[in-house]
């Protein structure tokens, strides 16, 4: 940790997943914005916008993905944010004035004109079990309700996802060149240097596991033998429930109505195919459904933030009610409830950004041009 404006990720750029953000900033707009912030902090700027009329009639909606119990944040800064640092950010948000709600009643309380001052609402996505484990604990000491969307077909195989757990063992074994053999077609040496020869690895990987007929037996019997060439015990990531999406009985016990469980697609996907779209929604209700009786599940996040306006219509023929972009911004009563802004904080963001995001500033100053925002590879293909 080198920032001195709080949680910052700089050093860490090395990312394994590169979902979101995967250009790092260019570090002479980033700086000129920090200045801004800095004067603006200083100058009563930041408070009074926090106190405005103008954010009062705002939404902003958070976005994270998973809490790092170990040294995921090392190797995805975008997508884990380290306990500590959540907690910091927890502490801003109850320090700061700023009313947590959850983000059913905000979204509805936005149409109507009748969102509490400093509104915010918390949204997890992919159900993680990492957000069992060490997100419910703060969410609960925070008293503060989120809304998780889980995505549900490696939550009912209870195995690691196998991309993202391919992604990370191969940056665990970013120091090494490793024998090929069973792993990719043709077998040889493996080198897992740099993240565009990782990147390559883990396609290989996928492709040949897909040769194999797929399936998790055998996705599960590469990762063991990936994890013994990069020298991670098996064993011991699978018991420590390591890269999983939430079991069904862990997602059917998590405290309602503090965590709102909703909809993140079957299969972490959005085909532009009308059919396929809502058999990918209809299969992720079906499995919450079972998991959660009684839930009312007609809130979605955009799988990767990846949107299309096709998208629009078929969500709505499917009762859903609000639709969680990744395009930061705040959400007024004019914006469209299907295609709502969320900040995707993570560990690059400093303390003093966080900050802006909160009183709104942070939606008022140009933002850094990014050519390639999202990578639609994030979770599961
Ligand atoms: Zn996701």
């Amino acid at each position: 940790m080198t920032s001195t404006e709080g949680w910052s990720a700089n050093g860490h750029s090395d990312g394994g997943a590169r979902v979101l953000f995967s250009l790092p900033p260019r570090p002479g707009l980033k700086s000129a914005k920090l200045t801004m912030l800095r004067t603006a902090k200083r100058t009563g700027v930041l408070d009074a916008l926090r106190e405005s009329r103008w954010r009062s009639r705002r939404l902003l909606i958070l976005a994270y993905h998973g809490i790092a119990l170990t040294d995921e944040a090392e190797w995805s800064p975008e997508l884990y944010m380290p306990v500590p640092a959540m907690r910091e950010r927890f502490t801003m948000l109850r320090d700061g004035g700023y009313n947590v709600i959850p983000l059913r009643d905000a979204v509805a309380r936005l149409a109507t004109g009748t969102l509490p001052p400093r509104a915010v609402a918390l949204t997890f996505d992919d159900g993680t079990h990492d957000f069992l484990a060490a997100g419910v604990p703060l969410l609960r000491e925070f008293g503060f309700p989120a809304t998780v969307y889980v995505t549900s077909y490696y939550a009912a195989k209870e195995v690691p996802v196998f991309r993202m757990a391919c992604r990370y063992l191969t940056w665990a074994g970013r120091d090494r060149q490793i024998d090929g053999a069973g792993l990719v077609a043709g077998g040889g040496a493996l080198d897992l240097g740099t993240l565009d020869q990782r990147d390559a690895v883990v396609e290989a990987i996928g492709q040949y596991a897909a040769s194999r007929g797929g399936g998790t037996a055998v996705e599960t019997a590469c990762l063991r033998l990936l994890a013994e060439r990069v020298g991670v015990d098996f064993d011991a990531f699978v018991t420590e429930q390591r890269l999983r999406i939430m079991s069904p009985t862990e997602i059917a016990t998590l405290p309602r109505p503090l965590i709102d469980v909703q909809l993140h697609t079957h299969r972490h996907k959005v085909p532009l195919n009308g059919e396929a779209f809502r058999r990918e929604i209809g299969d992720n209700r079906s499995a919450l459904g079972a998991w959660c009786p009684g839930a009312e599940l007609d809130a979605f996040c955009y799988p990767s933030g990846v949107t299309d306006p096709r998208f629009l219509p078929w969500l709505r023929d499917l009762g859903i009610r609000s639709a969680v972009t990744c395009d930061p911004g705040l959400a007024e009563s004019s914006t469209d409830p299907l295609l709502l802004p969320r900040l995707v904080d993570s560990w690059r963001l400093t303390r003093l950004e966080f900050e802006a995001w909160l009183t709104g500033a942070g939606a008022l100053l140009p933002r850094v041009p990014r050519r390639r925002r999202y990578r639609p590879a994030a979770v599961y293909d």
